[in-house]
């Protein structure tokens, strides 16, 4: 017998066992609660409590937070079977507007982040009435974003910081997140959001029917992979400096299966492997300051589309370089897309739009009060000018079904 095989045939020492049963008994018997967790039970200091740090690992980890499981936060927030219904009609239609089958268009619509529920809600309550009248043209999604990739630093949105103070208390933001996307769901609005962070989609998911990697992470392996995996038709966008390939990319990396780490329903770490996502598409949101969304710049992106063999299909994000985050230049940069539209364009399936209550936007200053219904991230069109926009898309579609 080598050394090795007698090290590791050995019979467990009485230490090895008694850690192992504490171990299991931690498992069974650890109740993960997330209003618990909020208040700050739970807090996990790296090591045994009291006892220094090795010195190697971990030397710039502050604390060590539970994290409640998906599983958990599911139980307490079900979807439920009319919810469902709504998301995975919406997911069918999304597919079908994509694939042109649905002579629609999707028109991806809300605010740039999500800070505040109740003015999330007041603008579900009135887009999905909205949504209603204009359903024989138009597929309108609410974009519900709970997580904002920054070019350098600021606040990451209300999945990471709910409390808008840095305080970082993610279990309430994944409570907060999940119980507004179920009210949305409730007013039969489907939702669009992006995916940033790869553990969160396993704690909402489940309640979206479209997704988008964002322009600085199109590129990323680790995005790609997930879009993969995830349920719903996903859009990349091109990368903030413009290029479009990297997207289009994206969509061929994301349509086949691939393996890599996660975590389970149960929290346990996991190798997920994914069937792979073929309803993904690109979309043109600008870059480097300049817009992209005119005709020639479209015809270019389909052109890229078809040389990598792909359906020449993009949704066109009004909003970000497309319109140098001004709301006016949104405004009529939404104009100029139902005017190809209206020409007989039926590659471009889908419009994004960056909309809330309150035009503009604002600076989240500690001990200050916000504007209520106003964006704290990108600068969004008011409502007046989301319904013109919407009616507007909403005739193109009509003059587009009759070229
Ligand atoms: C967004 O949709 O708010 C966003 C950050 O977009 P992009 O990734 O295109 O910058
Ligand atoms: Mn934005």
């Amino acid at each position: 017998m080598s050394p090795e095989d007698q090290i590791f045939r050995r019979a467990p020492s009485e230490f090895a066992l008694r850690f192992a049963a504490e171990v299991t008994r931690q498992r069974t018997t650890r109740k993960y609660d997330f209003r618990g967790l909020e208040k700050g039970k739970g807090n996990m200091f790296i090591g045994m409590e009291g006892a220094k740090r090795d010195g190697v690992r971990d030397q710039r980890i502050g604390k060590v937070v539970e994290l409640s499981p998906p599983e958990r936060l599911l139980a307490e927030l079900p979807l439920g079977e009319e919810r469902a219904k709504v998301v995975i009609r919406g997911r069918e239609e999304v597919r079908d507007v994509l694939q042109g089958k649905d002579p629609r268009l999707m028109v991806v619509v809300g605010p740039c982040s999500v800070h505040d529920p109740k003015a999330a809600m007041e603008y579900a309550t009135r887009l999905s009435a909205t949504a209603r009248a204009l359903r024989d043209d138009l597929l309108v999604v609410m974009r519900v974003y709970f997580e904002k990739p920054r070019t350098t630093t600021g606040w990451k949105g209300l999945i990471n910081d709910p409390h808008l103070d840095e305080s970082g208390d993610v279990n309430a933001g994944l409570r907060i997140a999940r119980k507004l996307l179920l009210e949305v769901l409730d007013t039969g609005l489907p939702i669009g959001c992006e995916f940033l962070d790869p553990i969160t989609p396993q704690y909402i998911a489940d309640c979206v029917a479209w997704g988008a990697i964002g322009a600085r992470t199109s590129e990323s392996q680790t995005h790609r992979q997930l879009a993969s995996g995830l349920s719903m038709p996903i859009g990349f966008k091109n990368r903030t400096d413009g290029n479009i390939q990297v997207a289009v990319d994206a969509v061929r990396a994301a349509a086949v299966s691939h393996a890599f780490a996660g975590i389970d329903d149960a929290g346990q770490p996991a190798i997920l492997h994914t069937t792979g996502n073929p309803d993904c598409h690109i979309i043109l949101r600008g870059g480097h300051g300049q817009p992209n969304f005119y005709p020639p710049e479209v015809e270019d992106a389909l052109v890229t589309l078809g040389v990598a063999g792909q359906p020449e299909r993009l949704v066109i994000d009004a909003s970000h370089d497309n319109s140098g985050k001004d709301p006016q230049k949104q405004f009529f940069a939404a104009g100029d897309i139902a005017d190809q539209v209206a020409d007989g364009n039926k590659a471009i399936v889908g419009v994004m739009l960056e909309s809330f209550l309150v035009e503009g936007r604002q600076n989240l200053v500690p001990g200050e009060e916000l504007v209520y219904g106003q964006s704290i991230t990108d600068a969004c069109i008011d409502w007046e000018d989301t319904v013109s926009a919407l009616e507007r898309l909403a005739s193109a579609v009509e003059a587009r079904r009759g070229s």
